[in-house]
């Protein structure tokens, strides 16, 4: 198992991007059902007020820093992550993975039409990938989603309908899926399909990525908040926990 860093309660796996697909590799070879939480700061945020979203949190079976302000976090408290790890870059990194084990996804999540949009995106970059199906995240009908999935019996889900819900639609079809590997990957989606644009290299690089998202979608500025929440909240926990 990865050492484990605690950030408001959350525990965090210390684990690279190489790491996370052997995990990867593990979880589908054991067959059962795992998830994969890929964890920002405005996750943290929420899970210090929501009990089941930090439960569901708490008990993947691997949570991944995916913002700055989660290796932040940890360097406050004297722990190393060892890098980002972005939910896009997992769906890019495994989908090479994925062609040469012969694994298939399922794209759950976004508006309708941007998932075979991702789909059709990811066959053209990584030729061969096999894609067992497709459905948009604004569905009421559980039971036909679910069966659907079941049918098309993918290695990995990918679910992308923002947190909390994909983390908990997750956990609570945990037995029902069928599906050896569950990942969280928010708006992922709207950037394969071409929707929207990832911030440029730079902007990653500097860890700014949340930056250029503010910039591009000013509507987002509610959700910036979240940030120096979270940075308050780290603060105080060093403060009353020494
Ligand atoms: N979404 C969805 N179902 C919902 C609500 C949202 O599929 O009920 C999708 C939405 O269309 C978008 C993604 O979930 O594609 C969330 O994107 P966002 O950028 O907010 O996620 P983040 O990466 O910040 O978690």
């Amino acid at each position: 198992m990865p050492e484990r860093v605690e950030i408001l309660g959350l525990q965090v796996d210390r684990v690279n991007m190489e790491e996370v697909l052997q995990k990867t590799e593990e979880f589908i070879k054991d067959g059962g059902f795992h998830q994969v939480v890929t964890l920002g700061t405005e996750m943290a945020v929420t899970a210090s007020y929501d009990k089941e979203f930090k439960e569901v949190i708490n008990s993947a079976h691997l949570v991944v820093p995916d913002s700055v302000g989660i290796l932040w976090a940890a360097k406050k408290k004297g722990k190393v992550l060892s890098e980002r790890v972005a939910g896009i870059d997992i769906i890019y990194r495994l989908s090479e993975l994925a062609i040469k084990k012969g694994w298939s996804f399922y794209l759950l999540g976004a508006k309708p039409g941007i998932a075979e949009a991702a789909a059709e995106n990811l066959c053209k970059f990584r030729e061969g990938l096999k894609i067992a199906g497709t459905h948009h995240g604004y569905f009421t009908d559980d039971a036909g989603v679910i069966e659907d999935i079941k049918r098309c019996k993918p290695d990995i889900l990918l679910a992308a309908m923002g947190f909390p819900r994909q983390e908990k639609w997750i956990r609570n079809n945990r037995e029902i899926l069928g599906v050896p590997v569950c990942i969280g990957v928010g708006g992922s989606f709207d950037v394969l399909s071409g929707k929207l644009k990832r911030a440029p290299d730079i902007f990653i690089k500097l860890g700014l990525e949340w930056f250029y998202r503010f910039f591009k979608e000013p509507s987002r500025f509610q959700r910036l908040m979240a940030l120096p929440k979270f940075m308050i909240m780290v603060y105080k926990e060093k403060l009353f926990r020494r």
